[in-house]
């Protein structure tokens, strides 16, 4: 079983996907911390990665799919939370097909909603905690406009499905998790 979170860059999708993946003896797969690694390993794929990871753009397709097809290709007994992927058509077909062939379905896309003027705030914020590098002004403004341009429509598409829940992004960290949890924990026993 997978549970996929969709939300904005700062929409709080890998504190949330923490706390899910531990809520439900789930493994939690981010994208952007399993690119972060590759480039501070300086791995091929990290080199690859880095400069699109510099502007905000998306890092091509094949190999976030090489990535994810290698982290479920390993099993899972409690199934796994994908956060910051999928992030376009292109990744959510393929990892629709991937799926198939492990015989494995999602059980619900939770998409956290939180405003924009939110959002800025949060990620200039953390950019000084974590000392991201690709959290400057523009871009942090470009992964804005991606996350509109290619990641949003996704919305539409799992809606689609009828696979989306929204979850109000804004409050407590540990008010927000609840909600997240009860939804997710919810889909997982009727997708069972
Ligand atoms: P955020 O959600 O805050 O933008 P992430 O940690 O999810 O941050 O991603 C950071 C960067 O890693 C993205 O801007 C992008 O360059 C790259 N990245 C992460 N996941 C993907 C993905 N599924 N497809 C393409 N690029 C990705």
């Amino acid at each position: 079983m997978i549970w996929i979170l969709l939300g904005p860059p700062g929409a709080g999708k890998g504190t949330q996907a923490k706390m899910l993946a531990e809520h439900l003896g789930a493994e939690h797969v981010s994208t952007g911390d399993l690119l972060r690694q590759a480039v501070a390993d300086g791995t091929e794929l990290g080199r690859k990665a880095k400069s699109f990871m510099e502007a905000g753009d998306l890092v091509p397709d094949e190999l976030i799919l090489g990535m994810v097809r290698e982290k479920l290709g390993a099993g899972s007994r409690g199934g796994w939370i994908l956060d910051g992927y999928p992030r376009n058509r292109a990744q959510a077909e393929s990892l629709g097909a991937m799926l198939g062939e492990i015989d494995q379905s999602i059980a619900c896309v939770v998409d956290l909603e939180v405003p924009e003027d939110e959002l800025v705030r949060r990620i200039a914020g953390r950019a000084a905690d974590e000392g991201r590098t690709d959290d400057t002004e523009e871009t942090v403004r470009n992964r804005l406009r991606v996350y509109r341009d290619q990641t949003q429509p996704l919305i539409d598409y799992y809606g689609g499905q009828g696979l989306l829940k929204a979850v109000d992004g804004v409050g407590g960290i540990e008010e927000i998790g609840d909600r997240v949890q009860a939804i997710a924990g919810a889909a997982g026993r009727t997708a069972q």
